[in-house]
């Protein structure tokens, strides 16, 4: 006799607890809530094991070769055919013995999402995303974006045959994300407001044009994010170290980590989970305000940063991310732009390279050592969440000394020659001649 396991996943109100149905389009509860998918992990805890995911690895199908669908017993319980992927994922983890020099942390390893397929983590959630809206029979996709989930949803839509619409705040997107848009053929709206407007415009367009809505207000998206977590603890052979330092900004990744490492340790697949740090830009901090203040209160602000993937004043997930904290025992910090762009600076002549924001996780990660909150000899992964060449703009006016109201600390400027000998002598100086 076959018995088959059915596995029930379904949405569920973090506020309420009212349920609703895989297959219904929905992104909020009637009461307002944000949705979680929720997994039978009863029903799960005896078909997944470290075994199961390490099995996968080196797999030929296109699931398998996924750093997110590898472990899709826990993101989406979707039939292989309809996935949409890259595959995404797979994404290296640096050490850097000038890194852990600079932020006084001997234990410290960099996981670069940058390296995802559109140079992002959003492809993370963007795989899950564009799969469920494709189960859904979706017309079409939209976002607003400060650029990376725009450029990540550009190119998904694109390999499922969707029609694409993003939503950019006017003029504050960086280079490189909005090239991606473009060039993926995304209908690109550049709305007059910043993000927090265009992220109201594309929730109102969504529910009246009928078009399937994927910012990380989707709880599919932030299913997609989990895939970070196991795959970096998968890396460390389900070793969960003792801190993850993330940047923050509309909070989906504070709350897709809190979620994956929750279910992890109720499944038997870790033991403890390891308490996450949040690090928001001093000019968008409403996190980092509503944490000094126990979380009594949502806390929102007028944003302002060159980070501008983390330059958001009213985070989508809030809820779900001051859940994700207190779970970890976790803390949330802020730092300054200049302090961004200096540790963007060492993490780039590392050889390893970031965009402005995911910076924010090393300069916060230096931060939490010098105050003591993280320990010495504690093990430490900072997540970077964007590629290098993302943000071209602020990297060359930083090196330039044209930031205004940062002074870069180190600063690699060119020099200007004649064509001879005697000037490339002279510009590198004694040590070479
Ligand atoms: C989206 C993004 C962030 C912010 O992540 P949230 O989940 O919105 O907090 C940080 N860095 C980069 C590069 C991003 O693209
Ligand atoms: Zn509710």
């Amino acid at each position: 006799m076959m018995i088959v396991m059915m596995v029930k996943a379904q949405l569920k109100c973090i506020e309420c607890s009212t349920t609703y149905a895989l297959d219904q389009v929905r992104y909020s509860c009637d009461c307002g809530g944000l949705l979680d998918l929720v997994h039978d992990l009863e029903a799960l805890r005896g078909q997944v094991s470290r075994e199961l995911f390490d099995g996968r690895i080196g797999g030929e199908t296109l699931a398998d070769a996924s750093g997110v669908w590898r472990y899709r017993e826990l993101i989406l319980p979707a039939p292989q055919e309809v996935i949409v992927s890259r595959p995404e994922g797979n994404t290296p983890l640096y050490r850097s013995p000038r890194l852990s020099q600079w932020t006084g942390l001997d234990d410290l390893a960099l996981k670069h999402e940058g390296e995802n397929p559109t140079g992002s983590f959003k492809d993370r959630g963007m795989t899950a995303g564009v799969t469920q809206a494709r189960r859904l029979n979706a017309r079409a996709v939209a976002c607003a974006s400060t650029g990376n989930t725009s450029a990540s949803l550009a190119s998904y839509g694109a390999i499922a045959g969707l029609p694409v619409v993003i939503f950019v705040p006017e003029g504050k997107i960086a280079f490189g994300k909005l090239a991606q848009a473009l060039a993926y053929g995304a209908r690109t709206l550049q709305v007059a407001g910043d993000f927090d407007a265009a992220m109201r415009l594309v929730q109102e367009v969504c529910r009246e044009l009928d078009i399937y809505l994927l910012n990380s207000i989707n709880p599919f998206r932030v299913e997609g994010q989990k895939a970070i977590l196991f795959e970096l603890l998968q890396q460390r052979e389900w070793q969960p170290p003792d801190w993850i330092v993330l940047p923050a900004g509309n909070l989906g990744n504070t709350a897709a980590f809190g979620k994956a490492l929750v279910e992890l340790r109720q499944l038997g697949l870790i033991g403890r989970v390891s308490r996450l740090a949040a690090v928001q830009a001093e000019g968008a901090n409403p996190f980092y305000r509503s944490f000094t203040g126990g979380f009594r209160r949502r806390e929102r602000v007028n944003a302002d940063t060159i980070a501008t993937a983390i330059k958001i004043g009213d985070p989508v997930s809030f809820s779900r991310a001051v859940r994700a904290i207190q779970w970890t025992e976790g803390v949330v910090t802020q730092v300054s732009d200049a302090q961004i762009m200096d540790a963007k600076a060492q993490v780039d002549a590392a050889g390893i390279g970031c965009e402005p924001a995911s910076a924010a996780s090393v300069a916060g990660a230096r931060r939490l050592a010098a105050e003591g909150v993280i320990k010495p000899g504690e093990s430490v992964v900072a997540i970077l969440t964007g590629h290098l060449l993302k943000d071209p703009g602020a990297t060359v006016d930083y090196h330039l000394n044209k930031l205004g109201n940062i002074t870069p600390a180190y600063a690699n400027a060119p020099t200007a020659i004649e064509p001879t000998l005697e000037a490339v002598r002279a510009a590198l100086g004694s040590a070479w001649a």
